[in-house]
């Protein structure tokens, strides 16, 4: 099951102007309304945290009366800005967005009336009952106060659903409402990332494909992996003597540069969890390390160094081991930079001169030849590559070969040839035109020539 779901901003705003504290810049509304679903849900846990840890230097801010701002979604899944509820009559701000509170007051009434549905009573109980089951873990405690620092006021005291120590790591397990909300979740979060605990959430049921603000709000927040306990569950904790869950989480996948999730569902135990207390996250498969590894395959810096390292090692190669490995650059080419185009094959004849005498200049041996030193590298170049010398040359003088070059050019051809190169540029001869075919791949390849590819010389 695959998800790929962009914010929207709704159509009109009661804030526009949004002001950026970090970087002192206008946020531009648009923007950073349009993107990826996970990064705006992300921001707006941030916009809450933020405020909760210290409400005298918040993130974004209303620009007419400097109040700290929060980010809500309308009932038709839109985000909009509104002044923080703290905030909001405190400052003289004509514009009002009071209004607009009362579905969130609602929301938290709820929230506290549905602490004791029998839905919620029965899912602390399958908890609890799975926590007695596993072998590892403390006597589990519902509804006990969580006591924090001895410094830390008793107010912000926390009564998880279900708490447990399991080696050494103290756990909080809260049930998951349709109606939880924000403050409630960051509110928490803030207050376990201050005492070294974590909280473990645990849904009901779990769909990827119709997923609630309130179930985003942690999921998101929380890499991507979320937990869910039953019956079912409970058979297994007893059975294997380890709390069992289910785990619902998602593996990232590229469609061309955009990042697809695949939804799976996978029947864990709580012992191979991983738990960061400092990110405030708890989960079995790491979302986000995948994702930095598959979206480092498109960065441009990593493929230079990629084609670096197999013109060096298969360079010269006549395997179906290079073909693929080849083929593999290419696609992944055609997605990082498509104006970039690439022969099918890499041994394509000026294609591979080409690139093989200008990372022989750049390294300053033989690459892509089964040569012994550079010297040799301009004999072919000056044979058999007149077109490509221009790039040749400029890779040369870019990483300062000349004097390695004299002192390989024993008997003087290179010397001379220089001059026979120089006069031929200047008679224009047709032979020494430059082919301009690959410049935007050696652009790419060596950006230290970069700008006098650019020029578009002729001689
Ligand atoms: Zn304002």
């Amino acid at each position: 099951m695959y998800t790929h779901e962009v914010a929207k901003p709704t159509e009109q705003m009661l804030l526009c102007n949004i002001l950026d504290l970090d970087s002192g810049e206008t946020l531009d509304l648009e923007i950073f309304l349009s993107r990826e679903l996970a990064a705006v849900i992300q921001d707006r846990g941030e916009m809450a945290a933020r405020y909760n840890r210290d409400a005298e230097r918040p993130w974004l801010v209303c620009q007419i009366c400097s109040g700290a701002v929060m980010l809500v979604r309308t009932q038709q899944r839109r985000f909009h800005f509104r002044h923080h509820p703290d905030e909001e009559g405190k400052r003289d701000c004509p514009i009002s967005t009071r209004g607009s509170f009362s579905a969130e007051q609602i929301n938290s009434m709820k929230y506290n009336a549905a602490k004791e549905s029998s839905a919620h009573l029965r899912l602390k109980g399958i908890i609890r009952d799975s926590l007695v089951a596993d072998a590892q873990c403390s006597e589990p405690q519902v509804e006990k106060v969580w006591r924090s620092m001895p410094t830390a006021e008793r107010a912000k005291w926390r009564k998880p659903d279900v708490q447990v120590e399991r080696a050494g790591q103290r756990l909080a397990f809260e049930v998951q409402l349709s109606t939880t909300f924000l403050t409630e979740i960051v509110g928490r979060r803030e207050f376990y990332r201050a005492n070294g605990g974590a909280i473990i959430w645990v849904f009901e049921h779990f769909d990827p494909t119709e997923t609630r603000t309130a179930e985003e709000d942690i999921f998101f927040l929380n890499n991507l992996n979320v937990f869910i306990v039953n019956e079912a569950t409970l058979e297994r904790s007893r059975e294997a003597k380890r709390m069992a869950l289910d785990c619902w989480h998602a593996i990232p996948h590229l469609r061309g540069r955009t990042v697809v999730n695949e939804w799976v569902m996978e029947e864990i135990f709580l012992d191979q969890l991983i738990v960061d207390t400092d990110a405030q996250q708890v989960f079995f498969f790491d979302y986000q390390a995948y994702r930095t590894t598959l979206e480092a395959t498109l960065d441009l810096k990593h493929l230079r160094l990629d084609f670096y390292n197999f013109w060096l090692t298969l360079g010269t190669s006549d395997c179906l081991e290079a073909d693929v490995a080849w083929h593999s650059l290419q696609n992944r080419m055609s997605i990082a930079a498509p104006h970039i185009p690439l022969p099918k094959s890499f041994r394509h004849g000026k294609f591979h001169g080409a690139v093989s005498i200008v990372l022989s200049a750049k390294y300053g041996w033989p690459v892509g030849y089964r040569l012994q030193r550079l010297i040799n590298v301009t004999n072919t170049a000056f044979e058999s590559y007149k077109a490509f010398l221009l790039a040749f040359g400029w890779t040369l003088k870019a990483f300062n070969r000349d004097d390695l070059l004299t002192e390989q050019d024993t008997k003087g051809t290179w010397g001379k040839r220089t001059k026979i190169i120089r006069d031929a540029f200047h008679d224009h001869d047709e032979a020494y035109r430059q082919d301009r075919s690959y410049n935007l791949f050696l652009a790419f390849l060596v950006p230290e020539i970069k700008e006098k590819l650019a020029e578009g010389r002729e001689w």
